[in-house]
């Protein structure tokens, strides 16, 4: 039975097996990069080679490239309008955010290709794909980290001054992805470890997961304590030395903790939302070494491919528990700690004092020595000032801007029409402490303290009203309230913390 089974499996996956050309990369030997044009005519290729995949526009770079995704699916509803599957977990991958890390654009590129010639079938029984394999389009053509506007995308998920942010915001919107994995590559040569000091980095793949405290608390704790040490386990396991990622090491005198804290990242904010969200942190070589391709990047990409792909089985083997964590967070928020519906304002790394050091291998630049280090470890999460979740956020400045802006967030808000009497905590700025040191992630400049007064206000015609009974209320709040380290108002644009009163404030709702 089993075997008829599975012969069975066998001449299903050979019926639709066709031979599917290489991508653009395998093409050149290996030699060049393909420009981004070339790239996306490859996967609309693929998209009318296999009824299995649709390419679909999310929008244009800041440099008129076209940004698309590649939905690959058994499911033509899913394909067809996103439908989401009960026990299916949909996938979305986002390669090279940052134009000058090109190696995921390949590896996705070829787990497409083998997808539409039936390899790899289980996956595609299992999971929903959504691949974006050029996140960033102008970056890609101009080797540069930035797009054609010089923004860093990767930042911009509170403010989404840049049009990529928006495009991939509204993308977690329409696909509502149950794991987001956001693709990278770190350099192991660093201005002053390697120039001054002497030393590169030695690492071979790196993850890290949503790791803001505010994370909804059922989903934060599994991917913590199961999925990060699972995939971690099985990457090694594949033949990849994977490690948890600790941010970059650039001075051996620092020390090291974990990915930033911040949601100004792709990482934090798509976790804030309630989804599994994943970093990978590859090993980008050196330029003046020795490679059989130029700056190794057959070897970069074959890592990436290895790390996507021991990724995706992973959430396939987990899907049941994955899919009802994710998409119940999703729907209902809880926080971690205290009632359920306590968010912390401020979130810090500081020292580990279980375990104040950590050892970690660097290599001599000189003549390649391999020697472990010991940092300082400041991987242990503080929080502080917490709040519970009001009913509602009210607006009361600049409110077509701030109408606009949450709307790019596909934040619920409603406009006051006529004059509304409410009980609101009003909050008074009294003091702004500069904040020198800056934090992992975490943009805050300027820490407002913050007096909470309980007291009758009368919102006008025009003021906005953010309620938090929305799936999305956590995210909000974080970016909203001005005793967030992750507020608005760190970002350049909004600078409104000043002494006084603060024009956005939490309101009871009758
Ligand atoms: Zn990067």
């Amino acid at each position: 039975m089993k075997i008829l089974a599975s012969l069975l499996v066998l001449c299903a996956s050979l019926a639709w097996a066709q031979p599917v050309p290489p991508i653009p990369f395998e093409n050149g030997k290996f030699l060049t990069l393909p420009a981004s044009r070339d790239i996306s005519r490859y996967l609309a290729g693929l998209d009318s080679l296999s009824p299995r995949a649709r390419l679909v526009s999310l929008g244009t770079s800041a440099g008129g490239r076209p940004i698309e995704a590649l939905l690959m699916s058994e499911s033509p509803a899913f394909l067809r309008d996103q439908a989401a599957e009960e026990d299916k977990p949909t996938v979305m991958l986002l390669g090279s955010q940052h134009g000058n890390e090109p190696s995921s654009a390949e590896a996705i590129q070829q787990l497409a290709r083998e997808l539409v010639a039936g390899q790899h079938p289980a996956l595609l029984d299992r999971l929903n794909l959504v691949l974006v394999a050029m996140a960033n389009p102008d970056g890609r053509d101009l080797s540069t980290r930035h797009n054609a506007n010089n923004d860093n995308t990767n930042i911009d998920y509170v403010a989404l001054n840049a049009g990529e942010t928006r495009l991939l915001v509204d993308a977690l919107h329409r696909f509502d992805p149950d794991v987001v994995y956001d693709a990278h590559e770190s350099g192991i040569w660093k201005r002053v470890l390697t120039r001054e000091q002497g030393w590169m980095t030695d690492v071979e793949a790196q993850f890290d997961m949503g790791n803001n405290p505010n994370i909804d608390g059922p989903l934060r704790d599994y991917t913590e304590q199961r999925l990060l040490p699972a995939l971690i386990e099985r990457v090694s396991d594949a033949g990849l030395a994977a490690v948890r990622y600790r941010g970059e090491i650039t001075d051996i005198n620092q020390s090291v903790a974990r990915g930033g804290l911040g949601i100004t990242n792709l990482r934090n904010y798509a976790a804030m939302q309630g989804r599994v969200s994943i970093l990978v942190e590859n090993r980008l070589d050196n330029k003046d070494g020795r490679y059989p391709t130029p700056r190794n990047i057959a070897e970069r990409v074959r890592k990436q491919h290895l790390s996507i792909l021991t990724m995706l089985e992973l959430v396939a083997d987990e899907s049941e528990q994955l899919v009802s964590l994710s998409r119940r967070a999703r729907q209902q928020w809880q926080s971690g700690t205290g009632d359920g519906r306590t968010l912390w304002m401020g979130v810090s790394f500081e020292e580990n004092r279980d375990e104040p050091e950590v050892s970690l291998p660097l290599v001599r630049f000189a003549d390649g020595h391999r020697q472990l280090h010991r940092f300082a470890n400041h991987d242990a999460i503080v929080t502080r000032t917490p709040i519970r979740l009001a009913d509602a956020y009210a607006v009361t400045r600049e409110r077509e801007r701030m109408a606009d802006w949450l709307a790019r967030h596909h934040i619920a808000f409603e406009t006051v029409r006529e004059p509304r009497e409410l009980e609101a905590q009003s909050l008074v700025v009294e003091q702004l402490l500069p904040q020198p040191k800056a934090r992992p992630g975490v943009r805050e400049k300027v820490r407002a303290e913050v007096r909470v007064e309980a007291r009758q206000v009368t919102l006008g015609a025009g003021d906005l009203l953010v309620p938090m009974d929305q799936p999305l209320a956590p995210l909000a709040a974080l970016m909203l309230d001005p005793r967030s380290a992750n507020a608005l108002y760190q970002e350049p644009g909004w600078q409104w913390l000043r002494p006084g009163e603060f024009p956005v404030f939490p309101v009871r709702l009758p």
